[in-house]
C-alpha cells in the first residue's frame, strides 16, 4: 500500500485535480502539493524540473490528489437503516425507520456510533459534514466530542421538533423553552471550536415539526451565536400540503421561514426541490444556501430538482448526502444519482438551456461549491495555496471495468469515471488541516 503522510507539514507528488475560485480548473498529471506545519496548503501546481524540486517527498503517483468532499446534509442517528425502506412516502417512512432510531440515539449509542460514523465519512472522502443529531443535547454533545476527536471538519445541531416529536415524556408546555436553552448552550460550547473546524447549526427539523415561535427563536438564537441555521425545505408534496394547512397565512413553503427570520448566508435548505419561480427568486435575493440531495430524492420518489435552472437563477447549491434518506453515504454516489437525475428530466423535455450538466461540474458541487455554500470557499474547497489542506486522495485505477494501470488522462473523462463508477474502496486517504483522519485505508490500522 501505497504510505501517506500522517500529518503536516508535508510534500506529495501526484496527479491533481481540482476546481479553482472563477470557475476555471487545476489539472496536473503530475504534480506538486506542499503543506506547511499549520495545515495550509503552500504550494499546488506542476512538478518542478531540476534542482527545484523539494528534498523530501513522498510519491503517490498514479494517485489523484482533490479537495476533501463536502457533505452538505446528514442524520447521524439515521445511518444504521441506510438503504432500508425504499419506496415508502416520507412520513411513513419516518414514523417507521428513522424516529425509532432517533428516540434511541442517547448519549451512550452516540459515543459507539459517532466515531464509527466519521471514519465511514472520510472513508468515502468527506472531509467536511454538516449533520442533524438528534433531540437530545447529552447526545449532541457526544456527537462534537467525537467529530473533536476524529479530526473532521463538521456542522452539527440538536434537532429541534415543538410538533409530532418523539419525545413523549416531556411536558409539552416545556418543550419550546427547553430546546431553546439546550440549543444555546450546545452552541455556546461548540460553535468555533478547534479554530472553526467545528460549528453550530441551529437545527429545527422543518415546518411539519417546528411552531413560527420555534423557527423565529431558533433563528435569532443562530444570528446571536454567528451560527449556521438547517431544515428541510419543499421535499416532498405531501409534506408540501401539510404546511400550507399548518401555516395558512403564508405565501408558500419558503415564505413560512421567511417570516421568522430565518433567511441568509448562514441558512442551509435541503432539498427545495418544488419550488415556485416566487420561491426560486426569494431564495437567491435572501441568499440561502440549498443542499441538493438527488439519492435521497430518488429513494423516496421525492422529485427531480431542476438543478440547471435553480443555477442559471444565481442559486448557491452544493450536495447532501442525506443519510438514511440517502442509501449512501458517498458524495460521489450522490453525484451519479444527481447526474441521472438530470439526464431523466431531459428525457421528460424539461431540461435547461443552457445545457448539460458535466461531470467536472458535479466534481466542483461536491467541493467547492459546498465550501461556498458554507462560505468557507476562502478556507477549503480547492487545492489552492492559502487554504487549509483538506484532501483526498483517490486511486482511480479502481473506477475502471477491468483491471487496468492506465487511468484515464483528460480531467473530464477522470471526472466521468469518478461520478459513474465510484469505487467504494478509491478513497485511499483523507486530511483535514494536513492531519490523516481515521477510516480510509491510509489509517486503517490508526485510531
Ligand atoms: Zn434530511
Amino acid at each position: 500500500m501505497t504510505p501517506m503522510p500522517q500529518g503536516p507539514p508535508f510534500a506529495v507528488r501526484a496527479r491533481l485535480l481540482s476546481p479553482l475560485a472563477g470557475g476555471t480548473w487545476l489539472d496536473e498529471l503530475d504534480g506538486l502539493l506542499e503543506v506547511d506545519a499549520g495545515g495550509r496548503i503552500t504550494r499546488a501546481g506542476a512538478w518542478p524540473s531540476g534542482a527545484e524540486a523539494p528534498a523530501s517527498v513522498l510519491d503517490l503517483r498514479p494517485h489523484v490528489l482533490m479537495p476533501g468532499l463536502v457533505d452538505l446534509h446528514a442524520h447521524l442517528p439515521q445511518i444504521p437503516n441506510a438503504g432500508l425502506g425504499s419506496g415508502l412516502d416520507l412520513m411513513t417512512w419516518l414514523d417507521r425507520y428513522i424516529f425509532p432510531l432517533e428516540r434511541d440515539y442517547d448519549r451512550s449509542v452516540a459515543e459507539r456510533q459517532a466515531p464509527l460514523a466519521f471514519r465511514a465519512f472520510a472513508a468515502a472522502g468527506t472531509t467536511t459534514v454538516v449533520a442533524y443529531a438528534a433531540l437530545w443535547e447529552d447526545s449532541t454533545d457526544a456527537a462534537f466530542a467525537a467529530a473533536e476527536s476524529h479530526g473532521i471538519r463538521a456542522v452539527i445541531g440538536k434537532v429541534m421538533m415543538d410538533r409530532l416529536s418523539y419525545d413523549t415524556d416531556i411536558d409539552p408546555g416545556q418543550i419550546l423553552e427547553t430546546s431553546l436553552r439546550q440549543s444555546d448552550a450546545l452552541a455556546s460550547r461548540w460553535h468555533g471550536a478547534d479554530d472553526g473546524r467545528l460549528s453550530y447549526a441551529f437545527t429545527p427539523r422543518f415546518a411539519v415539526s417546528c411552531s413560527a415561535e420555534m423557527l423565529r427563536e431558533s433563528a435569532a438564537l443562530a444570528a446571536r451565536h454567528g451560527a449556521y441555521w438547517q431544515t428541510h425545505l419543499s421535499e416532498d408534496h405531501g409534506e408540501i400540503g401539510e404546511v400550507s394547512r399548518l401555516f395558512p397565512d403564508a405565501r408558500d413553503y419558503l415564505d413560512v421561514y421567511d417570516r421568522a427570520g430565518a433567511l441568509g448566508a448562514r441558512t442551509i435548505l435541503a432539498h427545495a426541490i418544488h419550488l415556485s419561480p416566487r420561491e426560486i427568486e426569494r431564495l437567491v435575493e435572501s441568499d440561502a444556501r440549498v443542499a441538493h440531495c438527488p439519492a435521497s430524492n430518488l429513494f423516496l420518489s421525492s422529485g427531480m430538482m431542476p438543478l440547471g435552472a435553480y443555477r442559471a437563477a444565481g442559486m448557491t447549491v452544493g450536495l447532501g448526502s442525506d443519510v438514511a434518506a440517502g442509501p449512501e453515504l458517498s458524495i460521489f454516489s450522490v453525484m451519479r444519482a444527481g447526474a441521472v437525475t438530470q439526464r431523466v428530466l431531459e428525457l421528460m423535455g424539461r431540461g435547461h438551456p443552457d445545457g448539460a450538466i458535466r461531470p467536472l461540474d458535479w466534481i466542483r458541487l461536491g467541493t467547492l461549491d459546498g465550501a461556498r455554500a458554507l462560505g468557507l470557499d476562502g478556507t477549503i474547497g480547492s487545492l489552492e495555496p492559502g487554504l487549509e489542506a483538506d484532501l483526498i486522495a483517490i486511486d482511480p485505477r479502481l473506477t475502471s471495468p477491468l483491471p487496468s494501470d492506465d487511468p484515464p488522462e483528460p480531467a473530464d473523462d477522470l471526472a466521468s469515471r469518478l461520478v459513474f463508477r465510484p469505487h467504494p474502496n478509491m478513497v485511499r486517504a483523507a486530511w483535514v488541516r494536513g492531519r490523516l483522519l481515521a477510516g480510509p485505508p491510509g489509517r486503517a490500522m490508526i485510531g
